[in-house]
């Protein structure tokens, strides 16, 4: 990141800000149509609130991610264990695993792996690809997560059952704004790109139509617990 030329900067907050104007535009006007007709023909504006409070939701939703952007300030960078941030994702996910049928498999690793991190970030990460695999998997679907680790890295998997991800598309997941969902935010694995590369990691994805998806993540490794 240090080393991206000026231009290329402005650039890439370019492409954000109009891709976020015209995300946040498109409610904005949805809702100011429902307000014109309402006006215009005396309607009563009740008939509308779960519409208005959806599109609301929806840009508090965009703002509160796209707030992830943020650089993490290096004083929150401390040395923890991975296990124990991918125990709390378990715990965070586990009620909406659920209730969607899935199960969350997690092959501990003996090694009790350290990495120099933003453990909110780190959470984040791990957050928005467990919700995905959740998101896209059929019911009864089983998530499988792993934590490996050699002298010089941890990697982390994350693999589903699900339909699997479509070549043309794979490159675009990483895109801010790309989404196949009706609600979906498409910046969730934008954001996960961005944390990673904040910690010197890698993110790579293998994906197979019928069979599923896996999300490979490694970092540095920056020492064992005792
Ligand atoms: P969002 O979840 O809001 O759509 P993301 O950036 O998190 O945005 O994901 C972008 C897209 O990548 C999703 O809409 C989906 O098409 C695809 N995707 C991500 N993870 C998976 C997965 N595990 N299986 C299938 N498709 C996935
Ligand atoms: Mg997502």
């Amino acid at each position: 990141e240090e080393h991206m030329l000026r231009s290329d900067k402005l650039r890439v907050i370019g492409e954000l800000a109009s891709g976020m104007a015209h995300e946040i535009r498109n409610p904005l006007t949805t809702i100011k149509g429902f307000m014109q007709i309402s006006k215009a023909n005396g309607y009563n504006i009740e008939n509308w609130y779960g519409l208005i409070m959806e599109e609301i939701d929806r840009m508090s939703d965009l703002t509160a991610e796209f707030l992830q952007f943020s650089k993490p300030h290096s004083i929150d960078f401390r040395v923890h264990s991975l296990h124990e941030c991918m125990l709390k994702v378990i715990a965070l996910m586990e009620s909406e695993a659920t209730r969607f049928g899935h199960q969350i498999h997690y092959k501990e690793s003996m090694d009790a792996a350290l990495v120099l991190m933003d453990q909110d970030k780190m959470i984040q990460l791990l957050l928005n690809i467990v919700k995905n695999a959740c998101e896209a998997m059929q019911e009864n679907g089983v998530i499988h997560m792993q934590l490996m680790c050699d002298a010089k890295q941890v990697t982390v998997i994350i693999a589903d059952n699900g339909p699997g991800i479509p070549g043309d598309q794979l490159e675009k997941i990483f895109h801010p704004f790309f989404t196949t969902k009706e609600s979906g935010t498409g910046l969730g694995l934008s954001i996960c790109y961005k944390i990673v590369q904040d910690h010197q990691g890698t993110l790579e994805v293998e994906s197979e139509l019928g069979t599923g998806t896996r999300f490979i993540i490694t970092f540095p490794l920056a020492g064992k617990q005792s």
